[in-house]
């Protein structure tokens, strides 16, 4: 009996472990491990910031769920992957053996980066994390009680998730018209991108047009090519650059309410472990999910390393997208059940992309096959049915993991209708 252990319990590595307990069934056993005791449906951490979602309507407890599909799991942090001798060292004391492990840690919020940018002591917040989306409500809160100012919604250097940052710009404005004071309020967009719409992609269809049309049809401001800096209570500090990476503009933006997406880097344990990772911290894989160096060691989601799309002016990462992670989750399964049983790995992820973006009361979708250019399919739409797409997806999304069904049978029929499949 081989024992795989899957550590992180997100996005991905939910989806991994019902994925891997389906196809190895009972001869093998499978561990989860986790940081916190609770899943929390990431996208929807935008809403909590501005008080349509609370933590209760997004998260739950992980325990119940993945024993009822006999997967073990462990609320524990791990600070210690020794990888020679393939043990996790975890923050109870407990040591784990594995034969096989799956890293799904996602991303470490680097709010380091920028002196002073941060939640935790800075003076930025963040929606990230569920707590950190709670945070940034109350302080919302306090900007609504103020009853007007300047509302700074963006992306740092090195931030490789633009998506959220466009979400929260649209529904913080839809929320501050449905309240009838969004006349009070003047917004501006500061990214990383070096133009709007480039979303770390090198842009998707038309986001570029579409994505600077809303902004203008919603009064939103926007600096691209922007290095920030500096944060300070009340005001951000951005170097604007031009195409050459030469300096076009210095900003000292004055603000009431920022929002800014951090950096991403790997989680420690990860980046700590002796030729796994890229100089971020991000684990190296083949095609296969697997380590180059590690062969019992499989990754998938936020945590693995992607090239940038293209070198941008101020750096900026590719976005690991939801559909796209539950691709490299399928493949790396398929891996590990054929190793297990004695034949070679094969199986590649298609890594396309399928991403349904809020505007509050409209949104944007938009489908990238594959997700790194040049593409096969590349469109990006803007619509109501977006919107409650998005909130259907939500909790369509939870529902599939507490019923233990990765990629149920409608799902995949309909996907494959529209020529989109994982492996
Ligand atoms: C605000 C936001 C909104 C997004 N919206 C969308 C969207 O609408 N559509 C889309 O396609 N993509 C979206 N994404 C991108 C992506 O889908 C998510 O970031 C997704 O959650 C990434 O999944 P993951 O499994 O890689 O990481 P995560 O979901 O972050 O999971 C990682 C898990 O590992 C645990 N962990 C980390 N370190 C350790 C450790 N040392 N020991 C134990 N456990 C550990 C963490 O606690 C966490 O539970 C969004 C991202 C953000 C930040």
């Amino acid at each position: 009996m081989a024992h795989v252990v899957i550590l992180g319990a997100g996005t991905g590595g939910m989806p991994a472990a019902y994925e891997m307990k389906e196809m190895l069934g009972k001869e093998h056993e499978v561990t989860v491990i986790n940081e916190r005791d609770y899943f929390q449906f990431v996208p929807s951490n935008p809403w909590v910031a501005v008080g349509w979602r609370t933590r209760s309507d997004i998260t739950f407890p992980i325990e119940k769920y993945l024993n009822k599909k006999g997967i073990n799991f462990i609320a524990a942090r791990c600070d210690k992957i020794d990888a020679e001798g393939s043990t996790l060292h975890l923050d109870n004391g407990q040591a784990v053996k594995y034969d096989y492990l799956v890293i799904a840690t996602g991303p470490k919020l680097f709010f380091q980066e920028v002196e002073g940018a941060g939640p935790h002591g800075g003076h930025s917040q963040s929606v990230c994390d569920v707590t950190h989306a709670e945070m940034a409500y109350e302080e919302y809160q306090k900007l609504l009680a103020k009853g007007s100012g300047h509302i700074v919604v963006g992306a740092m250097p090195f931030a490789s998730c633009f998506g959220p940052a466009y979400e929260f710009a649209f529904i913080v404005d839809a929320d501050l018209r449905k309240r009838g004071v969004r006349n009070k309020f003047k917004m501006t967009y500061v990214s990383s991108e070096p133009y709007i719409g480039h979303l770390g992609l090198g842009g998707v269809g038309d986001s570029k047009g579409m994505l600077e049309s809303e902004l203008r049809n919603h009064h939103i401001n926007w600096v691209t090519n922007a290095k920030t800096t500096k944060v300070e209570a009340g005001k951000l500090f951005t170097t604007e650059l031009n195409g050459k990476g030469e300096v076009e503009k210095e900003h000292e933006i004055a603000f009431d309410f920022a929002m800014m997406l951090p950096a991403f880097k790997g989680v420690d344990a990860v980046a700590a472990v002796e030729g796994l990772c890229n100089p971020r911290g991000f684990v190296i894989v083949d095609e296969l999910h697997r380590s180059p160096k590690y062969k019992n060691i499989y990754s998938a989601g936020v945590c693995i390393a992607i090239p940038p799309v293209e070198a941008t002016p101020v750096p900026t990462g590719a976005p690991k997208t939801g559909y796209m992670i539950e691709s490299m989750v399928t493949s790396l399964v398929h891996n590990i059940a054929d190793e297990l049983a004695g034949k070679e790995p094969h199986t590649t992820g298609t890594w396309n992309a399928i991403c349904l973006a809020d505007m509050g009361d409209t949104g944007a979708a938009f489908v990238a096959l594959p997700q790194i250019p040049p593409r096969n399919v590349a469109w990006f739409k803007k619509g109501k049915w977006v919107h409650m797409a998005k909130i259907a997806f939500e909790k369509y999304f939870i529902r599939k993991m507490k019923k233990g069904s990765s990629e149920p049978f409608y799902e995949k029929s309909i996907l494959k209708m529209m020529g989109i499949t994982r492996i």
